[in-house]
């Protein structure tokens, strides 16, 4: 059977070792970090994550969903944090069943490599860079992180599930026919804790994702299972309200005393924990081919890494994973593959999605750090749900088909275009989203949206009745 090397362990890089190994391949895979199930590191960047639909997909293909979603927090709404302090509660779903998981990602990535590695056929070599691959043999070259010392192995193919910068990505920039586009935000990101309460008890709600929505920045908290906060700021590098005039202890409580007053008697240790911790940069990579022939491919952030806004990036790399093994699971014989032409199918079911994903991610950091507090945009979430309850199986909004359906997202993207136009038209002139017209209502969703989902109705199906069967309760 071919031999096949992954570059990095990280979520992706584990969880296709995994899959590869359970249909019989052996996999190498090489992660520059220590083993962190025996070292304390951190787990990189975003210390929890929200896990949705399409990535419990995943993880159930390889019977691992229950065991990773016993360890996550359900957060069912967002709640807004005003600068008065007030709070309100925007549910994410119709439903109690629509709701997002906030999972620690250093827990995750260690189910995920014991789980590989427990296979017997995943074996995980710490400590090694890759720093260049030679496409013609399959050779890796590989950089012993301690000693620094180079050598080489290699492979029938190779798959660079290395992040968003990936070295793999970088050897294939160097061909003829590779091209890249990085976009780098001019925003960046700190992390910082709210400890835990008296026995581990939550000092804000558990079950949402909190946001403190302040027009050209915001600070957001996710639940971690031990009672914690992890709160993540996110801001413009540059310009008057900006990470670069934030560099006195003065100016950083003033800052969050003014902005988010709230927080401050939360957050752990502020003042030392903003000067200290990192400020992470965030990357839109685009790039338009994926692999060299049938013996190398990118897979997940390494191939399209996306801002962090829709809390896709991680299930947008796993959906990468259950696409590949779907297209495995079709051929007929595994000893004998033609990976140049599995590659090129790939590639061609994933680009157009994960570029689509990518663009409603930039879209959504919008809609979170300025629009959850805007008048319009209320308007239209209250039009919605009442769309969503009048109708639940025709209205599907855009955050609901990307979060807790598998309806490819270039689809969910041009749902949302025409859901946007016909809320804009609904509300027009409206004070008061309860008294919209339902006949145009239903009009307008049968004749412009239904046309879009309605090929994708073996997708929408779970979703779709799970709605029912509650609102016929
Ligand atoms: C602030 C923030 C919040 C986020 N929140 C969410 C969220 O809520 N939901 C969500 O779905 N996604 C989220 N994401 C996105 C998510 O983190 C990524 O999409 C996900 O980590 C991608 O997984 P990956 O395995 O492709 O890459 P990575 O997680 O980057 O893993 C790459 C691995 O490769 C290793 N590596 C790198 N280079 C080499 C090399 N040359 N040789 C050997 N090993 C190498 C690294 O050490 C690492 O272990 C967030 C991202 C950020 C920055």
């Amino acid at each position: 059977m071919t031999s096949v090397a992954l570059v990095g362990a990280g979520l992706v890089g584990s969880l296709l070792g995994l899959m590869l190994a359970k249909r019989g391949f052996n996999v190498e895979i090489y992660e520059r970090r220590p083993d962190m199930r025996k070292e304390k590191i951190s787990a990189g960047r975003s210390i929890n994550l929200a896990i949705s639909t399409r990535g419990i997909n995943a993880l159930a293909l390889v019977g691992l969903d229950q065991e990773v979603l016993s360890q996550a927090i359900p957060m069912r709404g967002r709640m807004i944090h005003s600068v008065k302090s007030e709070l309100s509660f925007q549910p994410y779903g119709t439903t109690d069943s629509e709701y997002i998981n906030s999972i620690s990602r250093a827990t995750l990535n260690k189910i995920l490599m014991t789980r590989a590695e427990e296979t017997g056929r995943v074996r995980i070599t710490f400590n090694k860079r890759v720093s260049a691959m030679n496409f013609a043999t399959g050779a890796v070259d590989l950089v012993d992180e301690h000693s620094g010392e180079h050598s080489n192995k290699t492979h029938d193919l190779v798959i660079g599930t290395d992040g968003s910068a990936s070295a793999i990505r970088q050897a294939m920039l160097n061909l003829p026919d590779h091209a890249s586009t990085d976009h780098v935000l001019d925003y960046g990101y700190k992390e910082l804790t709210i400890a835990p309460g008296e026995s581990n008890s939550f000092k804000l709600e558990r079950n949402a994702l909190h946001i403190w929505p302040r027009g050209t920045f915001m600070l957001i908290a996710l639940p971690n299972f031990e009672g914690s906060f992890t709160c993540t700021l996110f801001l413009p590098f540059e310009g008057p309200l900006s990470f670069e005039r934030l560099r006195t202890p003065e100016q950083v409580a003033k800052f969050f005393e003014e902005q988010f007053p709230d927080s401050v008697p939360l957050i752990d240790d502020l003042i030392e924990t903003f000067q200290t911790n990192p400020t992470g940069r965030m990357v839109t990579v685009k790039c338009d081919r994926w692999h060299v022939g049938g013996r190398a491919l990118l897979l997940g952030d390494a191939a399209h890494g996306i801002v962090p806004f829709f809390g896709q990036g991680m299930n947008c790399g796993f959906e990468d994973c259950t696409v590949f093994s779907d297209c495995l699971d079709q051929l007929p014989d595994l000893n004998n593959v033609n990976w140049e032409t599995l590659f090129t199918k790939f590639g061609a079911l994933r680009k157009t999605n994960t570029d689509a994903i990518a663009d409603m991610a930039v879209e959504n950091f919008v809609e979170m750090r300025d629009k959850v507090a805007d008048a319009r945009f209320l308007m239209h979430k209250a039009a919605e749900k009442v769309l969503q309850n009048e109708f639940p199986d025709k209205y599907i909004s855009r955050y609901s088909l990307v979060t807790f359906s598998n309806v490819p997202y270039k689809v969910a993207l041009e749902a949302g275009k025409v859901s946007e136009a016909i809320l804009d038209q609904l509300c027009s002139g409206l004070d008061d989203a309860t008294n919209l017209d339902r006949s145009l209502a239903l009009q307008l969703i049968e004749s412009k949206l239904t046309p879009i989902l309605a090929p994708h109705a073996a997708e929408l199906n779970s979703l779709i009745s799970r709605r029912t069967s509650v609102s016929s309760r």
